[in-house]
C-alpha cells in the first residue's frame, strides 16, 4: 500500500553562514541559519519521509537542543529516516519538492541536488523531483528573509 507524506520547512537567510540546499553548496551572499547545515530542502524531505510511514517530525529525532546535531550534514537526517522506513519494510517510490526562493538560481544545480538526496535516501535520482520557484517578491520570502521548501513522499509499505 503506497503511504504519502509531507513536509513544510523555513528557516531565515542570513549572513556569515553557507548555504546549503538538497545537499550542495551554493555560492552566495547570504546562507540559511539553523543548528545544522539549515539544508531546508532536505529538512522539508526528511518530513514527508516521516510523514508516511506515520513517525514524528524532524525536531523530534534529531532536536535543536542536542549538540550532536551543531552545524550537522542534513544528509544524515535523510539516512536516518529512509532507515526507519526500511526497518518498516517500506520501500520509498518517489520525492517530489518545491524550494521557494528568490535567489540564487537553483536549476543549474538540480541535477547536483537530485544525485545527493537520491544518495542520502538509498534511491535512485530518477525517484527524485526537485523544483523551485520564486514569491514573485512578496512577503517574507520575496524580500529574501528566509528561505521556505516544500515535499511529498510516497513510500509503499507492507500491506
Ligand atoms: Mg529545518
Amino acid at each position: 500500500m503506497v503511504h504519502t507524506g509531507i513536509g513544510y520547512d523555513v528557516h531565515r537567510l542570513v549572513e556569515g553562514r553557507p548555504l546549503w540546499l538538497g545537499g550542495v553548496e551554493f555560492e552566495h551572499d547570504h546562507g540559511l541559519d539553523g543548528h545544522s547545515d539549515a539544508d531546508v530542502l532536505m529538512h522539508a524531505i526528511c518530513d514527508a519521509v516521516l510523514g508516511a510511514i506515520g513517525e514524528g517530525d524532524i525536531g523530534s529525532y534529531f532536536p535543536p537542543s542536542d549538540p550532536q546535531w551543531k552545524d550537522a550534514p542534513s544528509r544524515i537526517f535523510l539516512a536516518e529516516a529512509a532507515a526507519l522506513v526500511s526497518k518498516g519494510g517500506g520501500k520509498i517510490v518517489n520525492i517530489d519538492a518545491t524550494l521557494i526562493a528568490e535567489a540564487p538560481k537553483i536549476l543549474p544545480h538540480v541535477p547536483a541536488m537530485k544525485v545527493a538526496v537520491a544518495q542520502a535516501l538509498y534511491i535512485s535520482p530518477d525517484q527524485v523531483g526537485i523544483k523551485a520557484t520564486t514569491n514573485e517578491l512578496l512577503g517574507f520570502l520575496g524580500r529574501g528573509e528566509g528561505m521556505a521548501a516544500m515535499a511529498v513522499a510516497a513510500v509503499n509499505m507492507p500491506d
